[in-house]
């Protein structure tokens, strides 16, 4: 397996200023894993849902080419998560959280999968985290995300997750919390230096792009300009998805050229998640058109 997801499936309620939807197919390992087989991994899921997880979602996640054995069904309801945004979208704000089935599960990584090309653990509670880098052993590089609910509830549970992995992806927000540090270099500086040695720190901002700490020294790569913002639930996870496939690809420490590379296609794909409504915009990505994007991006800082 090129590229192993722990997090969560979810039914989304979103409301932003331009669409709004109910129980729409969301969840951090729905949107890493789509974007990670889309960009040509190997991707295999590992998480749960309920008994209501409809067939044409179930669907929809194996036509895309992700690999299912690692996802539990189990009584109860789907983790359902509640959001909105206003204004330029910057920020979700949580209306209502129902972890359902999540309470309850102990994630367990079929055997085949322990020793993937990259593991990434998206948005979940850290404690489920922990319990998944403890069964996986993968060949090049363990990856994380997580949110501000945990740093808020199980700040020293996060602390350690982090500190067990190679390459961390937060937002800014996130970073200026754990830092509690209102300016984000200094706050950036201060969490890489708590990672373990050779770490890189992704941080994403956004509509400004994203600042990464490399071992070498900082790299910034813009976002693709989109005036056709929807809904940007999910950014965050298919841009993570697209870094952790495109990493998949190569050998040894992550070398800065390669880290700019897997940033910009990253960026691309989190543009197309955004022009849509849950999964429908990432769902919809065109290769051809893809390329082009990414042309685009890169002519940007040229
Ligand atoms: P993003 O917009 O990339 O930060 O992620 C949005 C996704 O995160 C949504 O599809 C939600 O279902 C999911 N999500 C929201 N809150 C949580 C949580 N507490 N744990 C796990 N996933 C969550």
């Amino acid at each position: 397996m090129d590229v192993v997801v722990v997090g969560s499936l979810a039914y989304d309620s979103i409301e932003t200023p331009a669409a709004k939807g109910e129980r729409l197919l969301g969840g951090s390992a729905t949107y890493a894993g789509l974007a990670s087989s889309a960009s040509g991994a190997s991707c295999g899921l590992v998480g749960v849902v309920g008994d209501d997880f409809r067939e044409e979602d179930r669907h929809l996640l194996a036509t895309s080419g992700l690999h299912l054995d690692g996802l539990v069904t189990a009584e109860g309801r789907t983790f359902h998560w509640e959001g909105t945004y206003s204004g330029a979208m910057g920020e979700a704000s949580t209306l209502n959280t129902e972890l359902n089935v999540f309470e309850a599960f102990d994630p367990e990584v079929p055997n085949a999968w322990t020793a993937p090309k990259v593991l990434f653990c998206a948005n979940l509670h850290p404690a489920l985290q922990a319990k998944v880098l403890d069964q996986c052993t993968p060949t090049r590089l363990r990856m994380l995300d997580s949110m501000n609910l945990w740093i808020d509830i199980a700040r020293p549970l996060l602390i350690d997750v982090l500190n067990r992995v190679d390459l961390v992806v937060l937002n800014d927000g996130e970073v200026r919390m754990l830092a509690d540090d209102a300016n984000l270099v200094r706050a950036a500086q201060w969490l890489h230096g708590e990672l373990q040695p050779g770490s890189i720190l992704v941080v994403k901002r956004g509509e400004h792009g994203v600042l990464a700490l490399h071992p070498s020294g900082m790299l910034h790569v813009p976002s693709v300009p989109s005036p056709g913002l929807v809904d940007p639930t999910g950014c965050g996870d298919s841009f993570a998805g697209t870094l952790a496939a495109h990493l998949s690809k190569g050998e040894g420490p992550v070398n800065r050229d390669e880290l700019r590379s897997g940033l910009e296609h990253a960026a691309v794909v989190a543009s197309y998640t955004l022009q849509g409504l849950g999964v429908t915009g990432l769902v919809a990505m065109e290769q051809s058109d893809r390329a082009e994007r990414l042309q685009a991006l890169q002519a940007l800082t040229r």
